[in-house]
């Protein structure tokens, strides 16, 4: 991607080096039972399956760091920031531009980035889970060793796929202010499991468009970039990641949807260009 001189998006906190995180001492298994006690067991739905894109990549620990708390100086290098606050730049303008044709405002999300743990709006926020968008308080919490990650052990290197990966928690973001994520939380109340595992396919495949549309939109795009998205989009579908992870595909467990339908999906929006091609809702 190339962005140029493009803006640098304000709405970043960079909490790399854990200043502002907390220090749990411990694993998953620590923090697990922290959100269940909190939000339930649909609490642990929402925060790791509902909103948490690509949430069973750091399954096996791979960017669990020992400890937390950290020095509280920033670990992020420089050009990765600069890199991501382009990004997310970007995401603003071409969504100002998209709400203002549409008779609305934006309202910008904030991209949180922490090394691994921090608190979100959402409770707990950790490396393991992946980057996720947390409705509450409207932000988007990444821990950067995620790109590491999506890159060496799930084979999709490249500045793309890390674009695509916070364009598709934009997209989420979008849908909370279309309302979307609240229909879709309504009807997965009214659901059982495997249907409302197909609202939530819906709603995931509805991001990955919209990361596409705003790609499109960006003006950034270079030779080998869509190619880019694709291995991520191809390497993070859920039939993919359960091979990978234990061996055989469940489709009714899918909650993000195959390897083919993401692609479809983020193809679907750069393709289009137009967030009205977008529509997945079940
Ligand atoms: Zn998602």
């Amino acid at each position: 991607m190339r962005f140029g001189e493009g803006p640098e998006s304000e709405h970043f906190e960079d909490r790399t080096g854990g200043g502002g995180g907390m220090n749990l001492g411990g694993g998953l298994g620590m923090i697990l039972p922290l959100i269940a006690s909190r939000f339930g067991i649909t609490g642990i739905l929402i925060l790791l399956l509902g909103y948490c894109v690509l949430t069973q990549l750091g399954g096996g620990g791979g960017i669990i760091g020992g400890g937390g708390g950290g020095s509280g100086q920033s670990t992020l290098p420089a050009d990765q920031g600069r890199f991501l606050k382009q990004v997310l730049g970007s995401t603003e303008q071409v969504w100002s531009q998209a709400f203002t044709q549409a008779g609305s405002q934006y309202k910008p999300t904030t991209l949180v980035a922490y090394t691994n743990y921090d608190q979100s709006g959402c409770g707990a926020a950790q490396a393991a889970m992946g980057p996720f968008y947390c409705p509450t308080d409207q932000k988007i919490y990444i821990d950067p060793a995620f790109f590491e990650e999506l890159s060496k052990r799930f084979g999709a290197p490249g500045d793309f796929a890390q674009a695509y990966v916070i364009a598709h928690e934009v997209g989420h973001h979008i849908q909370n202010l279309e309302g979307t994520l609240d229909k879709a939380q309504a009807s997965q109340a009214r659901l059982g499991q495997s249907e409302g595992n197909q609202v939530q396919v819906g709603v995931e495949l509805q991001a990955d468009c919209y990361a596409g549309v705003w790609a499109a939109r960006s003006g950034a795009l270079e030779q080998g970039d869509i190619e880019e998205g694709m291995r991520a989009a191809e390497a993070i579908g859920d039939d993919t990641l359960q091979k990978q992870t234990q061996g055989r595909v469940v489709p009714e467990s899918f909650t993000h949807g195959s390897s083919e339908q993401r692609m479809e999906a983020l193809r679907r929006g750069l393709s289009s260009g137009n967030p009205s091609s977008c529509n997945y809702a079940r």
